[in-house]
């Protein structure tokens, strides 16, 4: 059988299938961790109202409850690890420090995936070879971006003109400078937490 089109939506984990990719994204990690079931009286304290909180650091941490009672704590490094610099360790250590009263608290569930930076920071079509689609990097906000990209994916597949997309069907772009910035991802981003930790001390 013969496809009429392929579409490639490989996102952080674009490699070297289609030439110039892996060469146009910067994959990082975003990783998330989830407490057992809490008692209401430990975790109702915590998110009255069932909010979800973020911060504006620069580099963003998040918290919230599930329906079941779990709180799930997540954040970002340039590792799947499951500690240390870089890995689970930040946000491990970030947890209790943004909610005091979870110390000690068990993480039951440790889960990470990649994402994919542009340095542009918005997601891509791209028209490589005739019927040959390409459409990713979300910038770490792909649960509704890809939605939409996956709709018009498929109507450029069945026959869509590339002028009647939202999206500009684009030559895969190279990331600059991305060599060293895949080398020195780590550095730069304990930089980054650094300079959010100063400031969260300073104004606490
Ligand atoms: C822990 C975590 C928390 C997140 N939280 C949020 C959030 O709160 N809000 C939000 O908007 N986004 C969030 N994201 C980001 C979001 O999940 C991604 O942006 C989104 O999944 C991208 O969807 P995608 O289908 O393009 O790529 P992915 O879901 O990454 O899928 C890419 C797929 O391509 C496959 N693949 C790669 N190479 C090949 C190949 N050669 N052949 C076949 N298949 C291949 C991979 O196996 C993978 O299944 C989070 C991500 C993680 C990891």
């Amino acid at each position: 059988m013969t496809a009429a089109s392929v579409i490639i939506a490989t996102n952080g984990y674009s490699d070297s299938l289609v030439k110039g990719l892996k060469q146009s994204v910067l994959s990082l990690y975003s990783k998330q961790m989830a407490t057992d079931p809490l008692s209401e009286s430990e975790i109702g304290p915590i998110l009255p109202q069932g909010h979800m909180i973020s911060d504006t650091k620069r580099l963003i941490m998040y918290t919230r409850r599930e329906p079941g009672g779990q709180m799930c704590f997540g954040g970002i490094g340039f590792s799947d690890r499951r500690g240390g610099f870089g890995g689970f360790g930040w946000i491990e250590k970030d947890a209790p420090e943004t909610v005091p009263s979870r110390k000690g608290v068990k993480w039951c569930c440790k889960w990470s995936g990649r994402i994919a930076l542009t340095e542009d920071r918005v997601p891509h079509l791209h028209g490589p070879a005739p019927d040959l689609i390409v459409g990713l990097e979300y910038n770490g906000r792909g649960v509704a971006m890809s939605h939409v990209m996956g709709r018009e994916l498929a109507r450029r597949a069945l026959d869509t003109s590339a002028e009647d997309l939202p999206f500009p069907v684009t030559k895969i772009p190279s990331y600059k400078f991305r060599t060293s910035q895949v080398l020195g991802a780590g550095l730069a981003m304990a930089v980054l937490r650094r300079r959010d930790q100063m400031e969260w001390k300073s104004d606490a």
